[in-house]
């Protein structure tokens, strides 16, 4: 290095010497590429006959290190991360249906799936139908043996929180050749593994509650080893590829994840059991109240909370929402969901805008539905802002 001058050592000064001993959390590599000491090395590392890294897109320790962690708290075989929630749901359906092929998909799925159910997977030559997936008997009519290779499911739907009949569709899929996808986004593996109940592939929006803090946007997919192969394999072709700052952060907030899902839990169920009695609010959303169509059916798949997810329809439509959320001091409106605060989202002007009004109707978000995600915070506070918003909404009414 002496010899060299100012210009070429500040190119190469500081090369990184590999640590002796492991570092207490995950380092981060950031590195689009990776060094070889010869041509042996570069057959060795691309044939697998040595583990190695080559490039950025073909998987980084940081965006391995984090689909590996997931695949561990889901229970499965193998992991691997992507660049969002849609990547990954993305790739979960075009490699798991081509051309001739049909899929089944529940009715009141994410509205970003809608639009690929709707013109991407017919662009390919794919049938798509959507089916009221809490009703067994509708999902036996829909799926077609030999036909269907996808059912696609949410475990907690957005924005009513409805809870697909996941044994029934699994039994009935297999049964007919079909594998169970499933958008476990809502519920994070702290309090719910699809793939104990024989799902087949889960994608998460890594945006949401594994990333947890509302500074991530990426994707993951686990399963089958097969299956997380292919997935890989398309992922790096399409340039979806997990970042790895990306990774690196929602590793970090994977530490965090099974406590924070506890608190999100009860601060839901309490501002639930709190709207569900309050004045000026005409219906409230929540697996937690006896009066919701999967409330046994929560109890026994959640045992421990189905997150911090919730909505409600105020009496007073469109001019008491607006009025409500005027009101609001701490819950901002955000469109987005699972941070460690508490946001407030109007689904017919977000997630369900692209939906055509009728349809949406059907599917029971109206004018008058607000959809929450409650944070971490002490849950009092949550509530005495919610109460704040009422206050507002009332003095319009
Ligand atoms: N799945 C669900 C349930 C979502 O709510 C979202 C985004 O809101 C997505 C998938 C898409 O995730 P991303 O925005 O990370 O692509």
């Amino acid at each position: 290095m002496n010899a060299r001058r100012i210009d070429t050592l500040a190119v190469h000064a500081g090369a990184l010497e590999a640590p002796v001993n492991a570092p207490v959390s995950p380092p981060l590599y950031q590195a689009s590429a990776y060094v070889f000491e010869d041509l042996d090395e570069v057959e060795a590392i691309y044939s697998g006959e040595k583990p190695g890294k080559i490039y950025w897109r073909y998987g980084g320790p940081n965006g391995e290190a984090f689909a590996r962690a997931v695949a561990e708290l889901e229970g499965a075989q193998d992991g691997v991360g992507a660049a969002s929630g849609m990547a990954a749901i993305c790739t979960a359906l075009f490699t798991n249906l081509r051309a001739g092929d049909h899929a089944v998909v529940t009715r009141d799925v994410y509205g970003g799936t809608h639009a690929v159910v709707t013109q991407d997977l017919p662009a390919r030559g794919i049938e798509a139908d959507f089916v009221d997936a809490c009703d067994a008997a509708a999902l036996a009519a829909a799926i077609r043996p030999g036909k269907t290779k996808v059912v696609y499911l949410e475990a907690l739907t957005n924005p009513l929180l409805r809870i697909p009949a996941l044994e029934e569709a699994v039994h009935m899929a297999h049964e007919a050749g079909a594998i169970v996808v499933i958008d476990a986004t809502f519920a994070s593996p702290a309090l719910f593994r699809p793939l104990e109940h024989g799902a087949d592939l889960v994608v998460h929006s890594v945006t949401k509650y594994l990333g947890g803090h509302g500074d991530v946007g990426a994707g993951v997919i686990v399963g089958a080893r097969a299956l997380i192969e292919r997935a890989r394999a398309y992922l790096v072709r399409t340039g979806s590829t997990i970042p790895h700052f990306e990774a690196w952060l929602a590793q970090r907030g994977l530490r965090t994840l099974a406590l924070r899902m506890e608190r999100h839990s009860r601060n839901a169920e309490a501002a639930a059991a709190f709207l569900a009695g309050a004045g000026g609010v005409a219906r409230v959303h929540h697996p937690s109240l006896p009066g919701h169509p999967q409330h046994e059916l929560a109890r026994r798949l959640f045992p421990e909370g189905c997150g911090g997810m919730l909505s409600f329809e105020l009496a007073g439509g469109r001019a008491a929402v607006e009025a409500f959320v005027r009101g609001l001091r701490l819950i901002a409106i955000v469109h987005s969901l699972g941070e460690t605060a508490t946001t407030i989202s109007y689904s017919v002007a977000s997630s369900h805008r692209g939906i055509p009004a009728a349809e949406r109707e059907f599917l029971g978000v109206n004018e008058s539905l607000l959809r929450l995600s409650c944070g971490i915070e002490r849950g009092d506070d949550i509530i005495d802002d919610l109460r704040r918003g009422l206050e507002a909404a009332r003095e319009k009414g």
